[in-house]
């Protein structure tokens, strides 16, 4: 989430690569291209909770998912079994 880059003014302090402007962005992907907003300081605690309730609710429902593809093959292994 956070970003470290050159703004490309020459005469910037970034301009020799040590000190980056660091800034807080929420990155998505929309119609498969990977997409950046930058977070006012105001929005980031905002945006991390809702981004780790995001992953939470992910990762429940992959694992959901694992569970009930583990019970379909050990299904139809005893299907399998049973001709
Ligand atoms: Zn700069």
């Amino acid at each position: 989430m956070t970003h470290r880059r050159r703004c490309g003014k020459p005469n910037c302090r970034c301009a020799d690569g040590e000190a980056l402007h660091e800034s807080t962005v929420l990155s998505y992907s929309e119609g498969g291209r990977t997409r950046f907003v930058m977070l006012p300081a105001a929005e980031v605690a905002a945006v991390r909770a809702a981004v780790e309730r995001y992953a939470a609710a992910r990762a429940t429902l992959e694992a959901s998912g694992e569970a009930g593809r583990a019970a379909l093959i050990a299904r139809l292994a005893a299907r399998r079994r049973e001709r």
